[in-house]
């Protein structure tokens, strides 16, 4: 199921391709004989990973969270990650899907790893522009802050074209701590893959979809501590994941994940071996 309806809302999965990283990466310290019994790696130890955005619409606004991965990415780069040479615009994909690109009026990063924000701007004659003219776009200060400081940790995540010019341009407003962003949607902080990191809900009518981002990137992720290695901080992503799973499983949500190559949309319901499992849509 690609789509479904949350009150007066519905909420749609965009998956802008799959691209294939490391499963030891993806797992941190659990070990492979566990992690490859819920998903199959390859030949060189990669598993299926989505560039996973969500289009929600409220009625009164068409809202797309995260943008994929864009076409900034080089050759080498795209190899690495069993990807095609070419990359369809996401504003294509959108309209393959069925709906109107140009409806977008406001775009959300959950963060700026380039996997969540390649696609806000295109390259044309070697300047970025935005990939939604009409659109707003909107992330947290502190995560842009954190990319602007190049840590040789995660610097490699981070590529200021897709971001930077929509800034200057004043198209990208940086907020400040958790925030409506129009009735009944909201953006919160949830530290743990990284600091600013920002948790996505839509509310309508007593129902809320969730959008986890990297705080549980696939289903498999469920298991609160099962935390990816590139995770900044796993004691407050264990905490947080916590926090945020307990709320959608006693609150009946549908989620969707920032980075399943199959599941688009599960509910969460408390595991007594595991404290929680998913059910799929
Ligand atoms: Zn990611």
């Amino acid at each position: 199921m690609s789509s479904v309806v949350i009150g007066d809302f519905a909420v749609s999965l965009i998956r802008h391709g799959v691209h294939w990283w490391d499963g030891g990466a993806f797992f941190g310290v659990v070990p492979k004989t566990l992690w490859s019994q819920k998903v199959q790696p390859d030949e060189l130890n990669r598993i299926p990973v989505g560039f996973n955005c969500y289009l929600i619409h409220t009625g009164g606004h068409t809202i797309l969270v995260e943008t994929g991965a864009g076409d900034k990415l080089d050759e080498r780069a795209r190899e690495r990650m069993k990807l095609a040479g070419r990359v369809e615009p996401l504003s294509e994909a959108i309209a393959r899907e069925g709906f109107d690109p140009e409806a977008i009026d406001i775009v959300i990063n959950s963060h700026l790893h380039f996997d969540h924000c390649g696609g806000n701007t295109v390259l044309s004659h070697g300047s970025a522009r935005a990939a939604f003219p009409r659109a707003r776009y909107l992330t947290a200060r502190g995560e842009w802050e954190h990319a602007h400081e190049r840590l040789l940790r995660d610097r490699v995540s981070y590529l200021n074209a897709n971001y930077d010019p929509l800034v200057e341009s004043g198209q990208m407003t940086l907020i400040d701590g958790d925030c409506e962003v129009v009735p009944g949607v909201r953006m919160r902080r949830a530290p743990g893959h990284n600091r600013d990191m920002m948790v996505i809900t839509a509310e309508s009518g007593g129902r809320t979809f969730c959008f986890l981002s990297d705080l549980v990137p696939t289903a498999a992720h469920v298991q609160p501590t099962w935390i990816p290695a590139f995770d900044l901080y796993p004691l407050e992503a264990i905490e947080s994941r916590f926090q945020w799973l307990g709320a959608a499983a006693k609150g009946d949500w549908v989620c969707g994940f920032g980075h399943d190559s199959t599941v688009a949309f599960a509910r969460i319901t408390d595991d007594p071996k595991t404290h929680f499992s998913f059910v799929p849509l």
